[in-house]
């Protein structure tokens, strides 16, 4: 089988007004695949340890793994991947939708942005050529507005838009970038950074193809695939109600139950199912409003996330309420978890006499307010009054604060994390070592905690105890598999939903069948396996580089019950998994760094 996959990156110098585009080597391709593996590579290669996440020497890079644009099932994902200026670790976001097809389209596979431009601008890439042009006119335009004017300019609705809100230029440190009015490449900040390098948007449009090694071996494989996907016992709950129920069921209380039930949300307000590029799970929904206060208020998704930080964690109870906080989130392009939790961190801080009076702009904050929701929301995003120390994430403004502020902050490493406990040991740890912060997606560990059986855990990790609430043995096992192999997915491109239990068709099995028919590339499960388990590798030595250690790997007290004990057990039991983990990795006990024998395994290399 020819070997097809040369994957060429497009580098612009935006402090030099630069572009050229230059080949990924093959040497790299075979190590890191593409996607979050490259990206990882590309940052740790050419990115200063000391930079700030706003600095214009810090990097951007976007990447569209090899499968993104085939037909797999939702080979749509794009890795933003940059230091971000939330952790000052990795920062790396995913978006679906079609910006990632539209960039292999155009010729392209991987974007890096440096540098700082004087003003205001966007990239525009057609097939591989790209013009860096003002954009003084979209500044200030909401994430909707500026994707639909950057189509009506670029004269094709075709084009698909990478943007960011208020948020981002006011470099919030949580702002997000938002595909098409409504895909989010929600964490890490990756939307300060582009608003650090007065970048606002990235428009490409591309009128070529994917190039795939075995026309025939992949259309098998892929049929295969999508097969796999539609008889995966979870596809039906995904593709009807999302991830809306699992959520619901475990977060919220009979009450919430009741007032934000699913099926009042699907019959009311969505008007239209939605999928990404390549996906039959069409797992999203445009919704509107059509009466009442909220009338007119409308967006083309609505994650699960939302239901979780609006709904469960401040309390609002009505769903043209959550709709509209949650529509107005992805107009100023903010993450929602970072705000929704950081909305939070000030609602706690306030009922424990902490915030008030003139700090709180003689704001009073408490739970279930829809009006103070909307407008922190609104400050936040233009940085005013309370805003602006709320721009920075609860660390940094509890830190700002001083005294007893840190006891309420609800985040890891600095990322702001959805769940409001962490009950399931796996969950714990699964947050605690995650390489980007307080963050699920890299093992998909709630769903992995609720549907992986007793028996599948005794045939692939050895016990059954791996899916016990509270048992340690073979947590370690069970993390390390889901890591490698949801970053083997973020490396081709397909969706996270495939390979992390809500749908999980997809193993290291089928996508080396996919990745080998589509790129030529000599793969078997287990190497694919193990370029997954080189990004987790390297990701962990990048933030070595950067200051992290072990003391890092842990969770914080408000994510557990304060009052019944279970913070100290899992406090004591996280230590024990964390030895566990870090010997199943090959990582030292000390600091959890990647050993010299792990690094020649796993065939790291220093920068290329
Ligand atoms: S499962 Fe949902 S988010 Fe994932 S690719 Fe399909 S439509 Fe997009």
């Amino acid at each position: 089988m020819p070997f097809v996959y040369s994957p060429k990156m497009l580098s612009v110098d935006l402090t030099r007004g630069e572009c050229r585009v230059e080949r990924i080597p093959r040497r790299v391709v075979e190590l890191y695949v593409g996607g979050r593996g490259v990206n990882a590579k590309i940052l740790y290669d050419r990115v200063d340890p000391e930079i700030d996440g706003l600095d214009p020497g810090n990097i951007v890079v976007f990447g569209a793994g090899p499968l993104v644009g085939t037909l797999a099932p939702g080979a749509c994902r794009t890795r933003i991947t940059t230091v971000s200026p939330l952790t000052g670790l990795i920062g790396d976001s995913s978006v679906g939708g079609h910006w990632g097809p539209e960039l292999r389209y155009a010729g392209l596979d991987h974007v890096l942005v440096s540098g700082r431009a004087k003003s205001p601008v966007y990239l525009h890439i057609v097939d591989g050529g790209c013009e860096i042009r003002g954009a003084e006119g979209l500044w200030g335009m909401n994430t909707r507005e500026a994707s639909e004017s950057l189509k009506a300019m670029g004269g094709d609705p075709e084009a698909q838009a990478l943007c960011i809100g208020p948020a981002g230029e006011n470099l919030v440190r949580y702002a997000c970038v938002v595909g098409d009015g409504y895909n989010v490449a929600g964490r890490t900040g990756v939307g300060a950074v582009m608003g650090s390098k007065n970048l606002k948007a990235v428009l490409v449009r591309g009128t070529g193809g994917v190039r795939v090694a075995d026309a025939g071996a992949f259309m098998e494989a892929a049929l295969d695939a999508h097969r796999l996907v539609k008889e995966h016992p979870q596809y039906r709950s995904l593709s009807e109600v999302g991830l809306m129920r699992g959520m619901l069921e475990g977060y919220h209380g009979e009450e919430e139950l009741r007032s934000l039930n699913p099926q009042t949300f699907l019959d009311r307000y969505v008007y239209k199912r939605k999928t990404c590029f390549g996906c039959t799970a069409h797992c999203m929904y445009h919704f509107a409003v059509s009466e009442g206060p909220m009338a007119g208020c409308y967006s083309g998704n609505f994650p699960a996330n939302p239901l979780i930080e609006y709904g469960s964690k401040l309390r609002i109870r009505d769903w043209p309420s959550i709709l509209r906080l949650t529509e107005l989130s992805t107009e100023y392009g903010l993450d929602v978890d970072g705000a929704g939790s950081t909305i939070l961190f000030a609602v706690e801080l306030a009922e424990a006499g902490l915030l008030g009076g003139e700090d709180a702009g003689g704001m009073e904050i408490g739970y279930g307010d829809f009006e103070l929701c909307e407008e922190l929301l609104r400050m936040i995003a233009f940085r005013e009054g309370l805003g602006d120390a709320m721009a920075e994430g609860s660390r940094w403004m509890a830190r700002l604060r001083g005294g007893d502020s840190g006891r309420y902050t609800r985040e890891i490493k600095g990322l702001e994390l959805m769940p409001g406990s962490l009950p399931h040991y796996f969950n714990a740890l699964a947050h605690a070592v995650s390489g980007r912060g307080g963050c699920h997606t890299r093992s998909q560990c709630f769903v992995v905690a609720r549907y992986v059986s007793p028996e599948e855990a005794e045939a692939r990790f050895g016990t059954r105890s791996a899916v016990e609430p509270r048992a340690t043995e073979g947590k370690a096992e069970m993390l390390a598999y889901y890591e490698d192999l949801l970053a083997v997915g973020d490396e081709v491109g397909v969706c996270n939903f495939f390979t992390g239990e809500s749908c999980s068709a997809l193993g290291f099995t089928e996508l080396s069948g996919l990745l080998g028919a589509a790129t030529g590339m000599g793969t078997t499960p287990e190497t694919l396996r193990r370029c997954g388990e080189r990004a987790v590798n390297l990701e962990r030595l990048f933030n070595l580089r950067r200051g992290l250690t072990r003391a890092d790997d842990t969770i914080p007290p408000k994510l557990v019950s304060e009052d019944d004990g279970e913070h100290e057990a899992i406090e004591r039991d996280l230590e024990r998994m964390l030895d566990e983990y870090y010997h199943t990795r090959g990582w030292s006990p000390e600091e959890g760094a990647p050993e010299k024998e792990t690094l020649e395994r796993l065939m790291i290399e220093g920068p290329a």
